[in-house]
């Protein structure tokens, strides 16, 4: 007989709560979360969740924030992109607001 608990993995202990689908979503997140990444400092495969959102790099020791499950996740690549772009279209407005006050 095969196990009962073969598919699910380390979600079984949701046991017949939730449903298949958000079980199987939730192995994925597990696995990703559980694995070591590439620390932005020091760029060595060490950093490691401590807790939700908050990340550290077991060589270098940096902490830093980040994605609930993993350090970066494509929305805050994303976030990150636009916020440079409205930054350099603020340089752009100042420099431009400078020179009507010098006129
Ligand atoms: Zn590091």
């Amino acid at each position: 007989m095969a196990r009962r608990t073969k598919k699910l993995k380390q979600a079984a202990k949701f046991g017949a709560r939730y449903g298949l689908r958000p079980k199987r979503k939730w192995l994925e997140i597990d696995r990703i979360q559980r694995q070591k990444h590439i620390c932005p400092v020091c760029q060595r495969k060490a950093v490691k969740r401590v807790s939700t959102a908050i990340w550290q790099c077991r060589k270098c020791g940096a902490k830093f924030a980040g994605g609930a499950y993993v350090p970066e996740t494509k929305k805050m690549q994303e976030i990150l992109a636009k916020f440079e772009r409205l930054l350099e279209e603020e340089k752009k407005m100042r420099k431009e607001m400078m020179k009507k006050e010098e006129e």
